[in-house]
Formats: structure tokens, C-alpha cells, sequence
């Protein structure tokens, strides 16, 4: 091989090595928001979904640990799209001191009265006067849409972010009855809030599932489940509700049966022992993971403290899950060099 010829297949061999980029992964992060929600998704691609914003105020705490998250952690300079799942403050409350740190570019949530969707109820706001709907609807003006159940958000090929339910609305399936159906404990009172209203998604990457339904309440989880099953097996939950036992409907649970569970509470929020009681009883559940210890709950209806995130009550500390690029295994580390577990995909 003479010299240039050499150099020629070298050169190529070097771009085609170049050109065809690695697959990263997806990248999950739980922030830690003190018992409101804030999970940052971030695609092979780059973009950024984060899902909810925290609470307001507090010198923007919770915006500032989602900064940090983003740019220090994730290594980016905007937020592609803010999905917000329902309108109570946990989970809008943070848009606006967002705004003040970075650039949003889309707003998705679950409609807001001014749309006039059919069918749809509003019954906690946010109200034309709520200085945080004023707020949220200025950041999102002509950057916002309202999301219905079996809309997906417009990521590039690879990730799969579907809405499977809005407005207590589930999506359309067709399929056989789910056997679970027939043992299906009973329905409660109809659940009036905002929490029943909660736009939930499933995502998808490769082999690789994971489950974020807001705070959806029983009888609307059921339905998710019951009679069809409408979400299949799950690799990752987000365990609803900041793990409230009004939520996280046990038909739903044994349906999803998830791998990993992560548990987004408070030291005085969420985390019922119900709750940890039915996820322990799941036989596919591997590990649960919370941000913070229940302080009214003893150590056994709590998760295990070296899978909680935070041992002290400020927080801060954030759960990181990583999707191999192959879809077959993820890690679940919490912040940036804690304990750090394997786990298959199935
Ligand atoms: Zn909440």
C-alpha cells in the first residue's frame, strides 16, 4: 500500500469513526424539591424534558437546584421542554424563577381554562388573578400547548414520550382484559382536585420503560389498568403522588411491575408506610429508592437509608438513573458518586 493510499483509508476510517456519533444514553434525574416534583430527562440528543418545576419561592430554591442539575450535572445551557402534569404549586411553582435562570423554549401541560377543551375541569385554577397563573402564562405565551392523551412530544427518532392520560382522561387501547381486573380493590369517592387531572407519561427508549403519572389518584389509575391494560411492564416509576396512599392503586402497580421505584417525598410529605407496604410487595421490584426519610414513619415502612437520597431534612440531593446506550441495563446512583446500582431491562 503505498503512503497515500495509506493515508486515505486512515483518514477515512478516522471520520467514519467521528461522524458515527456514540449513543450516550438517557439520563433521568430526580431533583430533590422537597416533596413537590422535578425529574429532568435528558435524550441521546441532548434534549432536555423536565417534568414539573418545584415549589415557588423560597429565594427559588427549587428553580436553583434544577439549574444545577441541568447545567452542572447534565452539562446543558437551556431547557427544551417544561411539562407541567397538573396545577397545584408543587409542580407549577417553580416555572417562574425557571425563566429567570434559563431559557425555556416549549411549555406542555394539561390544558388551561382559556383553551376550552371539551369535557375537561379546572377545578383548582390557576385563576386569571393566581400571581403564579400570571406568571406561568406570561413565561409560556406562544410557547405552550395543551397535551392530550396519546399526544408524544416532538423528540428526535430514538425516545418515545407518550401521554397516556390527561384531564382524567386514559388513552385509546384495544386489547384483552387484564386478569388483574377481577381482584381490583374498590373505587373511592370521585377524587374533585387537580391531582385527578394529572397528565401522565410513559417513555421509552430502546428496551427501557419509565412511568411518571403526576399525582394521579385511584380510580383514574385504575382505569390506566382496568379493564385493559394500558401501559404494559415498566422498568422505572416514578412513584405518584410523592407516594401518597391515595395514589398508587395496588392493580396498578402489580400491572406495571416495575424494577426500580423512586420516591420523590418529603420528611413531611408523602412516602406513606401503605404505600412502601405495596411497592415491598411487588415481586419484580428490585430496589426503592426515596429522596428523603418519612419522619413520622418507622425505619421499616421507610426505604433503605442507603437507597434514600437525603439524610438530612434541607435536601438537596439529587437520584440519577442512566440507560446504557444497548437499552439492556441502567444505573441508579444517587448525585453524582453515591451508591450506584445495576439493574436489567426487560
Ligand atoms: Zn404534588
Amino acid at each position: 500500500m503505498t503512503l497515500r493510499l495509506f493515508t486515505i483509508v486512515l483518514t477515512g476510517w478516522f471520520l467514519a469513526g467521528t461522524v458515527r456519533a456514540e449513543d450516550p444514553g438517557l439520563d433521568i434525574y430526580f431533583v430533590d424539591v422537597l416533596g413537590g416534583a422535578a425529574t429532568l430527562i435528558v435524550t441521546p440528543e441532548k434534549e432536555s424534558i423536565l417534568i414539573d418545576s418545584g415549589w415557588p419561592g423560597l429565594e427559588d430554591r427549587d428553580p436553583k437546584r434544577i439549574a444545577h442539575v441541568l447545567k452542572d450535572v447534565a452539562g446543558l445551557k437551556h431547557l427544551d421542554h417544561m411539562v407541567t402534569t397538573h396545577w397545584h404549586v408543587d409542580h407549577y411553582g417553580g416555572v417562574e424563577g425557571l425563566t429567570r435562570l434559563l431559557e425555556i423554549k416549549n411549555f406542555w401541560d394539561r390544558g388551561l381554562p382559556e383553551d376550552q377543551l371539551s369535557d375537561v375541569a379546572f377545578p383548582d385554577g390557576p385563576k386569571a388573578d393566581d400571581p403564579l397563573g400570571i406568571a406561568y402564562r406570561k413565561a409560556s405565551a406562544g410557547k405552550r400547548k395543551a397535551v392530550l392523551a396519546g399526544n408524544t412530544l416532538p423528540l428526535k427518532p430514538g425516545v418515545v414520550a407518550e401521554a397516556i392520560v390527561s384531564g382524567a382522561k386514559p388513552i385509546t387501547v384495544h386489547g384483552p382484559v387484564n386478569p388483574l381486573t377481577a381482584s381490583a380493590p374498590a373505587d373511592h369517592e370521585v377524587d374533585g382536585s387537580d391531582n385527578a387531572q394529572s397528565l401522565g407519561f410513559h417513555f421509552k427508549y430502546k428496551d427501557f420503560d419509565f412511568l411518571d403519572l403526576g399525582d394521579l389518584t385511584w380510580n383514574i389509575e385504575k382505569s390506566l389498568v382496568c379493564p385493559i391494560d394500558r401501559i404494559g411492564k415498566i422498568d422505572l416509576y416514578q412513584v405518584t403522588h410523592h407516594g401518597m396512599d391515595i395514589s398508587n392503586h395496588p392493580t396498578l402497580l402489580q400491572t406495571v411491575s416495575p424494577t426500580v421505584a423512586v420516591m420523590n417525598n418529603g420528611p413531611r410529605k408523602g412516602g406513606s408506610a401503605e404505600t412502601v407496604k405495596r411497592l415491598r410487595a411487588l415481586k419484580a421490584l428490585e430496589a426503592l429508592y426515596a429522596l428523603h426519610k418519612n419522619q413520622a414513619t418507622s425505619a421499616q415502612d421507610n426505604a433503605d437509608p442507603a437507597l434514600t437520597a437525603n439524610a438530612n431534612a434541607e435536601g438537596g440531593q439529587f437520584v440519577h438513573v442512566h440507560v446504557e446506550p444497548d437499552g439492556r441495563h441502567f444505573t441508579v446512583r444517587i448525585g453524582t458518586d453515591g451508591l450506584t446500582k445495576r439493574f436489567e431491562t426487560r
